[in-house]
């Protein structure tokens, strides 16, 4: 049975390896230190099934640590395999985390950095919750740990960091949670197989480039024509800086970028469109992932409720793009069941 998350102690799931070594140095020797880590990283729920501690050293702990700081209220299983689960955090927040399924044995663990997200983009049912709070480690290494959990043998091989919120508005909180998920003794995720999505925060990915860790980076660009951005998602910053701050990221980390695009129909999957992700692609290397909007009720764009784009819409706009010399991949509508695919996570009543 995990424990429930009502004590006020403090939480282990966040803290690396290092940083666990000194805060139990009064407990525990270092190598006692690294086994409650790995205990841990295992989906250990109580300091009693730590079996390589001895009886007073797990008391003690049980007496002044926790394992768990969310509790699940509620699992949402779709028929294409995808889990969602809505976690209540100690004060009393809701978050939801989804686990997609990878192929036999696996999944893609889609997580959450906030509860709730200040930026606002009209098409996003977290984003019209407003914003409640950042998150910290422990409650984004417990999303990845509880959904492990709830994937009944599937083990989550991959991240997404996509789920409610900005993650570059919660950087420092998130910087230490991929300490924990990459490290070799512990989950052992590698970088390469994360990825973090961003609305295109130009601090945030100078700063990711620069003092690392290097993921994976996606930018939600969904649109390239910085007015109709800019009316889209108002939290969004000048292309040209954002442009200039992922040539950097590329730069330090060679690796490939993903711009997403959430697609809306009648509103960006014209020739005038695919014409500027040409010219913002321009001189980085990247695939784009169309994303074909999820409906959410209620949500619309200059007085016009939003609706999914057409077959034909999709077709045409992934020819536009090929056009422009872009390569294309589109986002498979899985989740969508639960209210778990992209842009559906929230709890609005
Ligand atoms: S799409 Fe992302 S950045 Fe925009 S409101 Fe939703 S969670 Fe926030």
């Amino acid at each position: 049975m995990n424990e429930a998350p009502n004590a006020e102690n403090p939480v282990l799931t966040g803290f690396s390896r290092d940083e666990l070594s000194s805060l139990l140095a009064p407990l525990l020797p270092p190598y006692k230190a690294r086994q409650v880590f790995a205990w841990i990283a295992r989906g250990a729920g109580s300091f009693e099934e730590m079996s390589s501690l001895g009886k007073r050293e797990r008391q003690e702990l049980t007496r002044r640590f926790s394992l768990r700081c969310t509790r699940e209220t509620a699992r949402l299983a779709d028929r294409d395999g995808t889990v969602k689960l809505r976690l209540a955090l100690r004060d009393g927040a809701e978050i939801e985390a989804v686990l997609l399924s990878g192929g036999p044995g696996r999944g893609t663990a889609c997580l959450s950095t906030q509860a709730g997200c200040p930026l606002g983009c009209v098409f996003c049912k977290t984003g019209a919750l407003g914003f409640l709070r950042n998150l910290g480690a422990a409650e984004m290494v417990e999303q990845l740990l509880r959904l492990r959990e709830a994937g009944e043998g599937r083990e989550p091989d991959r991240i997404v960091i996509m789920g409610m919120g900005e993650p570059l508005l919660n950087l420092e909180e998130l910087r230490r949670a991929l300490a924990v998920i990459m490290d070799g003794e512990g989950l052992g995720i590698s970088r390469r197989r994360i990825t973090v999505s961003t609305s295109g925060l130009v601090r945030g990915i100078r700063e990711l480039a620069d003092r690392g860790p290097l993921p994976r980076l996606a930018l939600s660009l969904t649109s390239a024509r910085e007015e109709l951005r800019k009316g889209l998602m108002p939290g969004a910053e000048p292309l040209a800086q954002v442009k200039e701050a992922l040539a950097r990221y590329q730069e330090q980390s060679g690796q490939r970028l993903t711009l997403e695009a959430v697609l809306l129909g009648g509103i960006n999957t014209g020739a005038e469109e695919a014409a500027a992700f040409g010219r913002f692609a321009r001189g980085l290397d990247t695939v784009v992932n169309l994303i074909p909007w999820n409906p959410v009720e209620g949500l619309s764009f200059r007085g016009r409720a939003l609706r999914e784009p057409s077959a034909g819409e999709i077709q045409s706009f992934v020819r536009l793009l090929e056009g422009e010399g872009l390569k294309v991949t589109r986002r498979f509508r899985r989740g969508r069941g639960v209210g778990g695919a992209c842009g559906q996570l929230g709890s609005l009543p």
